[in-house]
């Protein structure tokens, strides 16, 4: 514990501090000063964002993950007389997240990048608060693993799991007595209604114009192709020791209600609130108390009405592709994600269609060895490869 702030206070460390994730983590953790000290932020290549990051928050440590961009910011710490360290690369990323001094983690950093770092903060038994679903999709069993073997906490960030946990009766993930069913809502994102001939011609603007939500671009793009959701059923799975056949995706356009868990005797539990991360947030970070977020107050007069409906597997073959991975071996869910990344990346690049990022995750996954895996390097191995397939096949494509 940083002996400068009062002993209640918890030192926090947010991996992905300048992403969508990271900033709303900064607002919450900013109104409860008296319970928050910033012990470290980190970024990939935004010094502006982090430098700023540091002034305000003035944190012990920041990590670059980017090598040059760390000497930017070193110097840029050094001229305005600032007391925070620079670390670099992947190791600086797992060197805070596992720091004894590190009561809490955010996980924030997007996709495969942050497998590391999530698993670091898990096997030094932190508070752990998962955004970086990724992760878990390539990791679910060791993963799980490591927090209960280390004792870590961990609190799910990503909207709707908040929501399952928080509608679970215990509200512990692992725990799923009485459960009959978990409905997994999505918003169908930005695309949900384009008729579906137009869908090879949309553009990455459309595909980034979320009806509910400011993400990352990445994010964004998994959103119009639901692949999020695929991902999300995974995250599901592993996080709540529910079997993927428990798990419905439905849509819901108006992301108020963001889960829901249904009883054996008949019961339906669910979370509702404004669409804002901070909600998950900030019960992460006070769990099992509640803090003040900053989200305005769901009114439920002008709510108006709440819709669902089915997902259509024929225009979102992404959720299809998932559900595949998820019942297969677990390399499939590892060349799920990797596929997707590189696919996603050559989308929003503009070097692909959109309708070729389902193509290429169905080519990947025809392609791998469907086994067991065991360690991480045997993650990261699978990953590899799913990234060379993935690669060629973007390469044939490319337009
Ligand atoms: P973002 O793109 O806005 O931010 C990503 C962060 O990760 C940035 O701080 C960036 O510097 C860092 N980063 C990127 N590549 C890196 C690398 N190679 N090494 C180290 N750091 C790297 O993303 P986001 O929207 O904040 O999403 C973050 C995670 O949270 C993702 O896993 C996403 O699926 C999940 N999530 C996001 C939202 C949301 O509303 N944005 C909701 C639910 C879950
Ligand atoms: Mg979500």
């Amino acid at each position: 514990m940083n002996t400068s702030q009062s002993s209640a206070s918890q030192n926090i460390t947010i991996l992905g501090a300048t992403g969508s994730i990271g900033v709303s983590t900064l607002d919450v953790v900013q109104r409860h000063s008296d319970a928050f000290n910033v012990f470290a932020l980190t970024a990939n290549t935004n010094v502006e964002l982090l430098f700023s990051q540091c002034e305000r928050h003035k944190p012990q440590f920041a990590v670059m993950r980017d090598e040059a961009q760390a000497e930017r910011l070193i110097g840029k710490l050094k001229s305005a007389g600032s007391a925070t360290n620079v670390l670099s690369g992947s190791e600086g990323l797992d060197w805070v997240a596992g720091h004894e001094e590190t009561d809490v983690v955010m996980a924030a950093i997007v996709g495969a990048a942050g497998l590391q770092s999530s698993l670091r903060a898990a096997e030094t038994g932190k508070r752990l608060l998962l955004a970086n679903k990724e992760s878990l999709v390539m990791s679910g069993a060791l993963f799980m693993r490591k927090v209960q073997e280390n004792n870590a906490v961990l609190l799910p960030i990503d909207s709707e799991h908040n929501a399952i946990f928080q509608s679970l009766a215990n509200g512990a993930p692992g725990y799923a007595g009485g459960v009959a069913k978990i409905y997994l809502t999505a918003s169908g994102g930005p695309l949900r209604e384009t008729p579906l001939a137009d869908l090879h011609g949309v553009t990455v603007e459309q595909a980034c114009a979320h009806p509910n939500w400011d993400m990352g671009r990445k994010i964004s793009v998994d959103s119009a192709t639901m692949m999020n959701k695929g991902l999300e059923l995974i995250e599901a799975h592993w996080l709540f020791d529910v079997p993927v056949q428990q798990i419905e995706i439905v849509i819901h356009p108006q992301q108020i209600i963001h889960s829901m868990v249904a009883y054996h005797d008949g019961s339906v539990v669910s979370q509702m609130g404004n669409p804002d991360m901070r909600t998950p947030i900030a019960h992460g970070l006070a769990w099992p108390s509640r803090i003040d977020s900053g989200v305005t107050d769901l009114d439920l007069m002008t709510m108006g009405r709440l819709d669902f409906e089915p997902a259509d597997r024929h225009r979102f073959p992404c959720i299809a592709l998932a559900e595949e991975a998820a019942n297969g071996a677990d390399s499939l869910s590892i060349a799920l994600n990797a596929s997707n990344e590189i696919a996603v990346e050559g989308f929003l690049n503009e070097l692909i269609r959109f309708t070729d990022i389902p193509i290429i995750v169905e080519k990947v996954l025809a392609q791998v060895d469907a086994q067991a895996v065991g360690d991480v390097d045997e993650i990261l191995a699978v990953d590899d490869i799913a990234r060379i397939y993935a690669r060629e096949i973007l390469r044939q494509r490319q337009i």
